[in-house]
């Protein structure tokens, strides 16, 4: 059964993550849905589970399922990464680990521009891919996905957004995401269009029970 309001205020959703930044996002993508959205830091959640599926929606699934079990409440996951055309889909679902445990997004984006180097501005295409799932407590489930097409800038830019968005170039703006100010990023990208398309199944999924 929905039970979207049961805790906190009406429609508090727990986002499945840890990263501020992406919480400050769905915050802005999801306004129109709930003004109650939490990260796991929020609840002071620190269980983890290992994102062991082999596609994006097996883990944004296998997430908000588990952090549905133990908060009890509606959890939205989503898990994304970066293709690289160059690198036959690296680093795809392993983005946040390329590098290392240790690395940081930094590391992270210079590593991939150094794989990249001597790599002709027409081959460096590249896409974000985001995969969003919500869980009820009753264990139902809703999943949806977005992408984003674009190319590997031959340098870092931008201080705007998170992960890889520094070296990340939409190509017909001329702007790295990291250049591009949050509304932009938010009219565009991979998790942008991912939301939007869960927006519509949260008010069929509310609108179907009356609410
Ligand atoms: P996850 O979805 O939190 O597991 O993130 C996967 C990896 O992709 C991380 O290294 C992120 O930094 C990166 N990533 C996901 N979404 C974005 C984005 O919108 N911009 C830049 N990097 C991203």
């Amino acid at each position: 059964m929905y039970n979207g309001a049961a805790i906190g205020g009406a429609r508090r959703m727990l986002i499945a993550t840890g990263n501020t930044g992406k919480v400050a996002e769905y915050r802005i993508l999801l306004s129109s849905w709930s003004d109650d959205l939490v990260g796991l830091g929020d609840l002071g959640i620190t269980a983890t589970v290992e994102e062991n599926g082999s596609t994006f929606a097996e883990n944004a699934l296998l997430k908000a399922r588990f952090y549905s079990s133990v908060a009890g409440q509606v959890v939205l996951a989503d898990d994304s990464g970066l293709e690289v055309d160059a690198l036959g889909g690296r680093p795809g679902i392993r983005s946040a680990r390329y590098g290392g445990p240790e690395a940081t997004d930094e590391d992270r984006y210079l590593r991939l521009l150094a794989e990249m180097e001597g790599i002709p501005a027409d081959q460096r295409g590249a896409r974000f891919r985001c995969a969003i799932a919500v869980a009820w407590p009753d264990g139902h489930s809703a999943l949806t996905t977005g992408t984003c097409e674009g190319e590997i800038a031959l340098e870092p830019r931008g201080s705007n957004g998170f992960g890889y968005d520094p070296v990340f170039l939409i190509t017909s703006l001329g702007f790295t995401m990291a250049e591009l100010p949050p509304e932009t990023k938010n009219a565009i990208s991979h998790r942008a269009r991912a939301a939007l398309a869960m927006l519509r199944l949260l008010r069929a999924h509310s609108a179907s029970r009356g609410r």
